[in-house]
């Protein structure tokens, strides 16, 4: 079976991890910046603290159904990072530096094969588009990326949509922005539960990115971006 449905009109792409990746990692940012605030991390700290921190702001958005906003991004933000941060001498100061740190586009790479893929798959006359859990401060970001952003007919961004990934009310946004139904429309991201499982639970096509093959059993599955244009 083709990894794109023939009836395929619109592929919508996550942004970070699948077409965005920070640059340097996350942790790297958080241990700098937690030695300018006096205080020294090893990365492994960072990252447990961090995916400890991370796993209570999910538990939360459970609780209310994917609800989220600016507002709500900016809380989930504020509390990973003051809890990531915990012994640093100005947690305000740190949340601030960081929030701002991740909208600049020189805190990010695109992912090296996707502008000559999101080409390639524009010039079979697939609709793309970018469907993300991330905030407002993904349009400075995606401005910093002409060669990503100009291949982008549609940019659909949770906190503005009111309902994240999985939650199915993000993925029929998608579709209303697309005018497509459904099942036209292929979701590729490289998070099990948000982009794969949400997008098919919703009635999408969904392709997991799992470039370390962590998720073998999956049937519809790539290693690298290039490997939709099979
Ligand atoms: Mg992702």
């Amino acid at each position: 079976m083709p990894i794109i449905p023939v009836h395929a009109r619109a592929i919508f792409f996550d942004a970070v991890g699948t077409l965005l990746f920070p640059e340097p990692s996350a942790p790297a940012v958080y241990a700098d910046t937690a030695r300018r605030y006096g205080l020294q991390l090893a990365p492994g700290e960072v990252r447990s603290r961090f995916v400890a921190a991370y796993r209570v702001e999910e538990a939360a958005d459970v609780a209310t159904s994917w609800a989220t906003s600016e507002a709500r991004e900016r809380e989930r933000w504020h509390r990973i990072v003051t809890q990531t941060l915990t012994g640093v001498s100005d947690p305000e100061a740190c949340y601030r530096d960081l929030f701002d740190h991740f909208a600049l586009p020189a805190a990010w790479r695109v992912a090296p094969d996707a502008a000559e893929v999101l080409t390639a798959l524009q010039s079979r006359g697939l609709m793309l588009g970018m469907g993300s859990n991330y905030d407002a401060r993904l349009w400075p970001v995606l401005g910093g990326f002409p060669e990503l952003a100009a291949r982008l007919d549609h940019v659909v961004i949770s906190a503005a949509v009111g309902v994240r990934k999985p939650g199915g009310g993000f993925f029929r946004e998608v579709t209303r922005v697309a005018n497509c139904a459904l099942n036209e429309v292929l979701f590729v991201g490289d998070d099990l539960e948000n982009d794969y499982t949400g997008a098919t639970a919703a009635g999408m096509h969904a392709v997991l990115l799992d470039p370390r093959a962590d998720h073998a059993h999956i049937p519809h599955r790539i290693t690298d971006l290039g490997e939709l244009l099979h």
